[in-house]
């Protein structure tokens, strides 16, 4: 089975349940046309019950910026995956490099998250990506093979579908600084073989990895035709539901030109 592209943004601290609301409902019916393009919003906490309660059962999934791996408890701040759940959210990122870096998250949470939310049958987008400095070190594989493997060695007997990569160089990200499509094609194509090392082609072809880092309609295309990339995890181009579904269009058109 052909991996299907998945198209994803993250609006980070931004957005007000009425901004949300006006935005949901524009993307529906334009998410709707794009059939082969699997739609995830990544909302604030505060507008995820109203962004997954219009996506009802539409192609759009709400998905969370983050959880934390206990069920319930003195965990003040935290919200839990039968919490996300039970709004409707069907996804949530873990460990992207703002949380990493801002709030400390290690490899270590990082994998748990991905254990706790694959159990709960939320979709994790598992982040990972080197600063500047690791990549003109040389240091890139190190970084990135040492978070895929801590992450993968967590999952045990998992599927491949139950759990997504996010190649996201941290330089890219909110810079305007694009990785080259094929700078982005070799690190995930690395990511892939390690994969399939690890645990085997059914594994490694079933797992779909999304490169994140300035993605926006002009280049969307050329990141989308490379040909282990399958999506993308998109932050500042995602906030304006026209470059979004402009977004998804390129992903869409991927897999199935227009005539
Ligand atoms: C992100 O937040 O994951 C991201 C890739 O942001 P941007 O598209 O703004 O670089």
């Amino acid at each position: 089975m052909p991996r299907r592209p998945m198209m994803a943004a993250n609006w980070k601290m931004n957005k007000t349940v009425r901004e949300a609301q006006d935005y949901t409902a524009a993307l529906l019916p334009r998410a709707a046309d794009a059939e082969e393009v699997d739609v995830v919003v990544f909302a604030p906490f505060t507008c995820l019950h109203e962004v997954a309660r219009m996506a009802g059962d539409s192609a759009v999934v709400a998905g969370a910026q983050n959880f934390y791996y206990e069920d319930s408890g003195a965990y003040t701040g935290e919200i839990s995956a039968p919490m996300l759940l039970d709004v409707g959210v069907g996804a949530v990122i873990v460990g992207h490099s703002e949380r990493r870096e801002i709030f400390g998250e290690d490899d270590e949470m990082v994998a748990r998250k991905t254990k706790r939310a694959v159990e709960a049958d939320l979709l994790p987008v598992v982040c990972v990506g080197e600063t500047k400095e690791e990549r003109d070190a040389g240091g890139m594989w190190e970084k990135v093979s040492g978070q895929v493997r801590r992450v993968i060695d967590e999952l045990e007997d998992a599927g491949g579908e139950s759990v997504v990569f996010a190649y996201e160089p941290i330089w890219a990200i909110g810079t305007g600084d694009t990785a080259t499509p094929e700078d982005a094609q070799d690190a995930i194509g690395k990511i892939r073989d390690l994969l399939r090392e690890t645990r085997g082609d059914d594994f490694a072809e079933s797992v779909r990895i999304l490169y994140g880092g300035s993605v926006k309609p002009e280049n969307a295309a050329e990141i989308m035709a490379q040909k282990d990339i399958d999506g993308a995890l998109v932050g500042g181009a995602s906030l304006e539901v026209e470059s979004f579904v402009e977004l998804i269009e390129a992903a869409q058109n991927a897999v199935a030109p227009p005539e």
